[in-house]
């Protein structure tokens, strides 16, 4: 029964989200238990968290909850991951975390046990399936597999849906089980480093765009993301037709609120 912050650190934090007001206003906080952590693939880990306050929480599929993994002396240091699935009725959440190599979010993630706590705040995330597209194309890499799956899964029967995923090898694939007619491409990494934007910017400008209206939702790595964007827009995609967003910056840690870092 570890907390993942001492609540007498918790309480000493110059927390910017002590308030939850402003662009936090509806989300709540999250006193979060571990219930079960698993190794879902060599390069995932499946971890299922309760809380009291999942009493009628409610989001939208593709959003997140943000922790608190670590303190930096008083400034929180949070991490995102997005929520995979929500048993209500149990009041169960599950998040699936890649092992990458080393930082706050990843050492809280391969230490949690049954019953070790950490504080939550959610949900957050403005990223959505585009009720109005005739079309919906998610790329990233494996950091966003739970963010592609649960959108994926979200949608009608006679959507269209089409994903194309970078992971570290084949084992590292999921299944992908929605109702949408969805097609799946996955690209190996096969040694080359994670954040390199070669393979997605490539696939962007190869995949099929079939006609009508579509939304792309471009999710990972910053400069992978910047790169998917450019190539799609050169492809006549509209600012309005992409949903990009950064999940990480490849040799840069995460900024304390959970984003990656920008220059000032
Ligand atoms: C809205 C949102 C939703 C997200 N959902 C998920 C999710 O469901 N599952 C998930 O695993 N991640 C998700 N992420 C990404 C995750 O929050 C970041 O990867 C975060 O940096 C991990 O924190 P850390 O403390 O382990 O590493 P940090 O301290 O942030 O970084 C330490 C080092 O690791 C590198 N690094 C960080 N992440 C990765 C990565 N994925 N691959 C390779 N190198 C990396 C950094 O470049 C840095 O050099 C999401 C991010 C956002 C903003």
């Amino acid at each position: 029964m570890t907390d993942a912050v001492p609540q007498a650190v918790v309480a000493a934090l110059d927390d910017p989200f002590a308030q939850l007001t402003g662009p936090l206003a509806d989300t709540r906080k999250l006193h979060f238990e571990v219930v079960s952590t698993a190794l879902l693939t060599p390069h995932m880990q499946r971890l299922q968290l309760t809380a009291a306050e999942l009493e009628g929480f409610s989001y939208r599929p593709g959003q997140d909850v943000m922790v608190l993994v670590a303190a930096d002396d008083r400034k929180p240091v949070r991490r995102r991951y997005t929520i995979r699935q929500l048993d209500p009725a149990a009041r169960v959440l599950t998040i699936d975390v890649v092992l990458h190599g080393d930082g706050p979010g990843e050492r809280w993630v391969r230490s949690a046990q049954p019953g070790d706590r950490i504080e939550g705040i959610g949900p957050r995330g403005k990223v959505f399936p585009d009720p109005a597209a005739d079309w919906h194309l998610f790329m990233g890499d494996e950091s966003a597999l739970p963010a592609m799956q649960a959108m994926t899964e979200a949608l009608p029967g006679d959507a269209d849906a089409t994903l194309v995923l970078e992971v570290p090898d084949e084992a590292d694939e999921q299944d992908v089980l929605a109702a949408a007619r969805t097609r799946v491409s996955w690209l190996h990494r096969l040694g080359r480093s994670a954040g390199d934007a070669s393979a997605l910017a490539a696939e962007a400008a190869e995949v099929e765009l079939p006609p009508g209206d579509g939304h792309a939702y471009l999710l990972g790595e910053a400069r992978v993301v910047l790169a998917m964007r450019e190539v799609l827009a050169r492809r006549g995609l509209t600012e309005e037709q992409m949903s990009p967003k950064a999940y990480w910056g490849l040799g840069r840690a995460n900024a304390g609120h959970g984003e990656p870092a920008r220059d000032n």
